[in-house]
């Protein structure tokens, strides 16, 4: 069968695998459709930290079941989306029910390889049905219930203010589930282009990022001190919220940010970078801040995005900006690579 592997940093190409085969507890899924996210780039620039290659793509998938044992809960046909999570389901967290952060979590497409092929075999418990709902939009349900995590995680109440710094594909996707919650919601990037995104789906959206106090704070400790600017250069925006997400994966955000918190409210990092956050204990301190990572999600976040697609409250048609067949992959890769601003999310149809 066909897939569309990364061989290496800056080689995606299509290869000829084996079809998988049955294996106990496992289902058999002919995928349809499958979302490219930063992810992927980062795999393909070379950029992520802890990728082996070669390494098949593909973690955000949609598809229909091909063959499954009648214990699995899934019959031939039936439209599934892949929730891409391998949990050990014994660790401390998955106890717990946090699979999302399993101790020893395996992501499809990441740690082992993903669903950028035709046939994947995949855990029954890890199949969640996608009857009702179209498999294009299906493949959107794992980069939305991040930010679905985030905010059910955050505990947003009706009528709060919030904050996402960074209006790429995820704070775009925390942005729609901290409006479904009931908050109000302004975005902020240093990204036109992005901005214009967001207030085409409704939020209010600011150019660039502030917090003059958090820059030099941070340059005083040295952090930054030998390095550029980011180009979240300071705007003068200096509003505060009850909730304030970062997902820039820029460390220089991540640490000012927290200066747009209210007194008594609460800072939600949905982004990864390898760094060193900088927090003054003082300033942590006299807002009472919370403050909280957030990673993946879990299977009450793909029901609840789930939900709120068919609902119709999701814009997944402008959330879709690009798209091509698997074939067109290697070389669409690369041009979507080098064209963020514009890429919100695009969808690989199988
Ligand atoms: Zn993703
Ligand atoms: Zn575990």
């Amino acid at each position: 069968m066909k897939a569309i592997r990364c061989t290496r940093p800056g080689l995606v190409e299509m290869v000829e695998r084996p079809v998988p085969e049955m294996a106990p507890g496992h289902v058999l899924v002919d995928v349809r459709f499958v979302g490219i996210c930063g992810t992927d780039y980062h795999i393909y620039q070379g950029t992520h930290p802890f990728i082996s290659y070669p390494l098949v793509l593909g973690h955000e998938l949609s598809g229909t079941v091909n063959a499954a044992d009648r214990d699995s809960g899934f019959e031939p046909g039936d439209p599934v989306v892949v929730n891409p999570y391998l949990a050990c389901d014994t660790c401390q967290a998955c106890r717990a029910g946090k699979s999302n952060c399993c101790e020893t979590l395996e992501v499809l497409g990441i740690h082992t390889d993903g669903g950028m092929c035709t046939r994947i075999a995949v855990p029954a418990k890890n199949l969640i049905s996608a009857s009702g709902m179209e498999l294009f939009e299906a493949a959107m349900v794992e980069y939305l219930a991040i930010g679905a995590h985030a905010v059910r995680r955050t505990g947003i109440k009706p009528k709060a203010n919030v904050l996402v710094v960074g209006a790429g594909p995820i704070g775009l996707a925390t942005a729609i589930f901290a409006r479904i919650a009931g908050a109000t919601v302004t975005l902020l990037d240093r990204v036109g282009q992005k901005l214009e995104a967001a207030r085409a789906m409704g939020f209010s959206a600011s150019m660039g990022f502030s917090a003059s106090m958090g820059f030099s704070r941070t340059i005083e400790q040295g952090a930054t001190e030998n390095e550029e600017p980011s180009g979240f250069a300071p705007t003068g925006f200096d509003a505060v919220f009850d909730a304030v997400f970062d997902a820039t994966g820029n460390i220089e955000a991540m640490n000012q940010s927290m200066f747009h918190t209210c007194h008594g409210g609460a800072y939600t990092l949905v982004g990864v970078i390898a760094g060193d956050l900088v927090f003054p204990d003082a300033e942590v301190h006299k807002r009472e801040l919370t403050i909280r990572g957030s990673r993946n999600a879990t299977a009450a976040d793909f029901d609840h995005v789930i939900a709120a697609i068919k609902a119709g409250l999701v814009p997944t048609a402008a959330l879709a900006t690009h798209r091509c067949s698997l074939d067109e992959v290697p070389l669409r890769l690369d041009m979507w690579a080098g064209a963020r601003a514009e890429v919100i999310k695009a969808i690989v149809k199988v």
